[in-house]
């Protein structure tokens, strides 16, 4: 396969790529911010207010599942930066392992690859 310096990808094309990430950015970001605020070891004046409603297991057992929520939102913001990043330098839509051509379809499926097909399924 051909090596790739240069994005292979329309430009009409990247730049809507793009306008899905950005606003995939703003929406993660967000949803982090919702979840920061229902993490009951954020919730402000917890050990007053809070102690009647809600024991100390069940609080706990918010915290691990915002927790578990926040790791799955902040890879897909890694993910989405790293996407942009890669619009940004010229080198989007190409295999970071073997540089070749990621397929358009693929990327429209999932703008966030970052290996071609073949890559993708040795890695697995
Ligand atoms: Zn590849």
């Amino acid at each position: 396969m051909a090596i790739l310096k240069r994005s292979h990808l329309p430009t009409d094309f990247i730049k809507e790529v793009r306008g899905r990430l950005t606003e995939e950015i703003a929406l993660l970001g967000a949803e982090e911010k919702r979840l920061v605020a229902h993490d009951p070891f954020f919730v402000p004046g917890r050990d007053v207010g809070n102690a009647e409603t809600m024991d100390e297991a069940e609080e706990a057992l918010g915290h691990e599942r915002v927790e578990t929520e926040m790791a799955v939102v902040r890879q897909r913001l890694e993910e989405t930066q790293a996407a942009l990043a890669k619009i940004k330098s010229g080198r989007y839509g190409i295999c970071e392992k073997c540089r070749g051509r990621i397929d358009r379809a693929r990327l429209e499926i999932f703008p966030q690859a970052r290996y071609c097909v073949e890559c993708e399924e040795k890695e697995q």
